[in-house]
């Protein structure tokens, strides 16, 4: 199968094992993962958040539910939401999810903003689990006509070095602990250079659970624009 569909199989797997009941897409783009997700009735609230408002209008009925699925008995009650914003904010809304998936995301946020990013996403929004998934940069030479970045919106693309040493600073910081892993494997005897699309799976340590502090409440301002809403 194509790459993208590995990246939301992966995401598939995790969710049949782990059954988080809220789960928040970052960059949902098409929301081709949420129409996936929404079919895996363990999980109660499913949010899509993207900064550009019409990939969303484009698809977002799509997601309600088909005629045979309001008929259908014995599935628990499900809410889709989709939002408008920009992942570097912090929006009140985002907190409190079991996991939060950020699939081909981060390498479209200026490198200056990646950590104002992980302030939000793991300080902040503070998910049980995080799935990030991003181009391998040591992958690169084994793509046929890649000279540069894997596409023209990439503002960096990350050697398995570099997101490792990022992953880790940002797991330390937050009180997570992080597993790599990825999708399209190397060719044989190249195993070195890793996967094309490298993961890294972040769960927080429950000890590390930060109580929220009483003088955050003013900005607890919402920032994001629902632009879908729906119930199951
Ligand atoms: N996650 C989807 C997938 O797996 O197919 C889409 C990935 S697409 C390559 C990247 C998406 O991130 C785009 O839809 C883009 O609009 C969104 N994006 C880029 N910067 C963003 C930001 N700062 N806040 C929210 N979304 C952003």
């Amino acid at each position: 199968p194509p790459l993208h569909k590995q990246r939301h199989e992966f995401v598939i797997q995790f969710v049949k094992e782990h059954k988080p009941k809220k789960v928040i897409d970052l960059g949902c783009g098409g929301l081709k993962l949420l129409r996936k997700l929404k079919f895996h009735r363990e999980i109660e609230l499913l949010t899509g958040v993207d900064a550009n408002g019409s990939v969303i209008t484009k698809k977002m009925h799509s997601l309600s539910p088909l005629p045979s699925e309001y008929l259908q008995p014995g599935t628990g009650p499900l809410t889709i939401e989709l939002y408008q914003g920009c992942v570097t904010e912090k929006e009140p809304r985002t907190k409190g999810y079991d996991l939060a998936t950020c699939i081909e995301l981060i390498e479209h946020l200026q490198p200056a903003k990646v950590d104002q990013f992980a302030e939000v996403l793991f300080g902040y929004m503070g998910p049980s689990a995080v799935i990030i998934s991003t181009p391998n940069a040591d992958y690169n030479p084994l793509l046929p006509g890649c000279s540069g970045f894997r596409n023209l919106d990439h503002k960096f693309e990350w050697t398995q070095a570099e997101f490792h040493s990022w992953a880790l600073k940002i797991s330390r910081s937050y009180g997570y602990r992080v597993e790599f892993s990825g999708v399209g494997k190397p060719p044989c005897h190249e195993e070195s250079v890793g996967f094309c699309s490298q993961i890294g799976v972040f769960y927080k340590d429950p000890s590390k659970c930060n109580a929220p502090l009483r003088n955050q409440v003013n900005e607890d301002v919402p920032v994001y624009s629902l632009l879908y809403r729906v119930e199951y």
